[in-house]
C-alpha cells in the first residue's frame, strides 16, 4: 500500500538564534504521535536541517511569533507544489484569521484534540479550514524518535495553562483557559524515554499551585533514579514551601527561571503581577527567594522589563540596579513586548499607540529587543539604546562559570548553566563544548 506523505517543519527563525537547537520542536513529536500508521511522517528542523525536494500529500508546520514570516514563506512554497499547508502553533493559535489566509488549514490550540479529525477529513477529501481544539489538554507520548543528538537538552512538559493573568502574557487567549497536569507515570515514563542527561520542564507555570503534585513527582525522579539535572520557570509562590525547594535540588533541579519582571508596586500592577505587588520591601523578599535557592545548590535567573507605563530613564536606570545587587545567577532585560492576542496588546491597538501594524510582515519586529509603542516619557530609540546598554552588562563570562559550580557544587549542573547560556549566544567556550559534549555521550 502506497503511503501518505507528511512533512513537519519547525521553520528557521530569521532574526536571531541562528541554528537554535537548545529545546526539540515538542508540538512536531507530539502530531507525529497524533499520525496514522498508514502515513509515512518526516520531520525537519529547519535550524539546523535542508527542507527536502519530495513532494508531500500534507506540510505541518509548527509557528511562533519569531517564526510566523518564515512560515508563511513556507507554505506558499509548498502549496505552489500542490501540498495541502497545515499551520498551527502559539502564532496561530492567536491569529487564526490571519493564518488560514495563507495555509489549506490551521489548528488553533492542541494538536491532540483534533489532528485525528483533521487527518480523516484530508483523507475524505473534507478539509475544513479551521479546527479548534477547545479549552481541556489532554496528553500523549510524543514521538521522538527524530531527535537524535540534535538537541542540547529534552523538553517535557507537566501541565499547561496558568492561574495568573499577566498583562503582557497570551496564554488564556484563545487557549488554556484552565490549568491541566498531565498525569504523574506518563512524566516519569516519559523521562526515562530520554537518553539526555539534562532537560527542561517546557510549562508555562510548572509550580500550578500544586505542591502536594510537585512533591510526589520529585519523589517518584529520585526513586524512579531519574539523575538528570534540569531546569523550569516557576511563578515566586513556589518558594513559599521552603521542603518543596529542597526537594526540587533533591531530584536535580539546576536552575530556575522567576518572573520577577520589575522593582516597584506600580510598574506590578501595571503589569499585572500579583505577586509581591503589595509588599514593603519587594528586594527583600526577591533576595530571600535567591537566597533559598542558593542555599540548596540551584540557581536562579531573572529578566525585567522596560517600557513599563511610566518608566523613566531614572526608573529605568534604578530598576536596573535593583536587578543587578540581587545576586542573580543570570540576568537580561527586555523591552516590554505586546504578542498578539495579549490584553497589552489589545490596549495599545485601541490607543492607536503601536508603530508597526503592517501584519503579517511587522511581526519581525516583536521579539523583545524592539520598541513598539509610543511611550509617554521615553523615545524608542532611547530605549531600544538602554536595552542594549543593560544586556552588555549583564552578559556571561567564565567567572560566572566558576561562579554556576561554586553555587551548585556540581559540575554537572554547571555544564548545564553553560549549556543554557551558549544556546542564546551569551557565553561559548571550547574547554565546557568539550566537558559538555563528554556528558552527553
Ligand atoms: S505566570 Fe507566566 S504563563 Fe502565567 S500568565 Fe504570567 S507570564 Fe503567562
Amino acid at each position: 500500500m502506497v503511503k501518505n506523505k507528511l512533512l513537519l517543519i519547525n521553520p528557521k527563525n530569521q532574526q536571531f538564534y541562528h541554528g537554535y537547537r537548545a529545546l526539540p520542536p515538542i508540538a512536531l513529536a507530539i502530531v507525529k504521535a497524533l499520525t496514522p500508521m498508514h502515513w509515512q511522517v518526516d520531520v525537519v528542523d529547519e535550524n539546523f536541517q535542508p527542507l527536502p525536494d519530495a513532494r508531500y500529500d500534507m506540510v505541518g508546520i509548527t509557528t511562533n511569533t519569531l517564526n510566523i514570516s518564515k512560515a508563511y514563506e513556507l507554505a506558499a512554497m509548498y502549496r505552489a507544489k500542490n501540498s495541502c499547508v497545515v499551520l498551527g502553533g502559539a502564532h496561530v493559535t492567536s491569529m487564526p484569521d490571519e493564518a488560514v489566509q495563507f495555509a489549506d488549514a490551521v489548528v488553533v490550540g492542541d494538536a491532540e484534540n483534533v489532528w485525528t479529525e483533521l487527518i480523516a477529513d484530508f483523507e475524505s477529501n473534507r478539509l475544513q479550514k479551521k479546527y479548534y481544539s477547545g479549552d481541556n489538554a489532554r496528553f500523549l507520548m510524543p514521538d521522538i524518535s527524530f531527535y537524535g543528538h540534535n538537541y542540547t537538552m529534552y523538553g517535557i512538559e507537566t501541565s499547561r495553562g496558568c492561574h495568573n493573568h499577566c498583562a503582557f502574557c497570551g496564554i488564556h487567549m484563545p487557549r488554556h483557559k484552565n490549568y491541566v497536569r498531565k498525569p504523574l507515570d506518563m512524566i516519569i515514563e516519559e523521562l526515562q524515554q530520554s537518553k539526555n542527561p539534562f532537560f527542561t520542564f517546557v510549562d508555562n507555570n510548572f509550580y500550578g499551585n500544586d505542591d502536594a503534585f510537585l512533591m510526589q513527582l520529585f519523589e517518584e525522579m529520585l526513586k524512579q533514579k531519574i539523575n538528570k539535572k534540569w531546569q523550569t520557570g516557576v511563578s515566586v509562590n513556589f518558594f513559599n514551601n521552603k521542603e518543596l525547594v529542597k526537594m526540587a535540588a533533591k531530584a536535580g533541579a539546576a536552575m530556575f527561571f522567576v518572573g520577577f519582571e520589575s522593582d516597584t508596586g506600580q510598574s506590578l500592577k501595571e503589569l499585572n503581577k500579583n505577586n509581591f505587588r503589595q509588599s514593603n520591601n519587594i528586594f527583600g523578599d526577591y533576595r530571600s527567594i535567591i537566597k533559598t535557592c542558593h542555599k540548596n545548590g540551584i540557581m536562579v535567573s531573572g529578566n525585567f522589563m522596560l517600557g513599563i507605563e511610566g518608566d523613566t530613564e531614572q526608573i529605568i536606570a534604578e530598576r536596573a540596579a535593583f536587578f543587578k545587587n540581587l545576586g542573580l545567577d543570570e540576568c537580561a532585560c527586555v523591552i516590554l513586548t505586546p504578542l498578539p492576542a495579549t490584553r497589552i496588546f489589545r490596549k495599545y491597538h485601541e490607543e492607536n499607540r503601536l508603530f508597526y501594524t503592517n501584519f503579517p510582515d511587522d511581526w519581525k519586529h516583536y521579539h523583545y529587543g524592539k520598541s513598539l509603542v509610543k511611550h509617554e516619557n521615553i523615545s524608542p530609540e532611547r530605549l531600544e539604546q538602554l536595552a542594549y546598554e543593560y544586556n552588555m552588562q549583564f552578559r556571561q563570562r567564565f567567572s560566572d562559570m566558576a561562579a554556576a559550580f561554586i553555587t551548585t557544587g556540581s559540575l554537572k549542573s554547571t555544564v548545564f548553566y553553560y549549556l543554557y547560556c551558549r544556546s542564546f549566544g551569551k557565553y561559548s567556550s571550547g574547554f565546557f563544548d568539550r566537558l559538555a559534549s563528554s556528558m552527553q555521550k
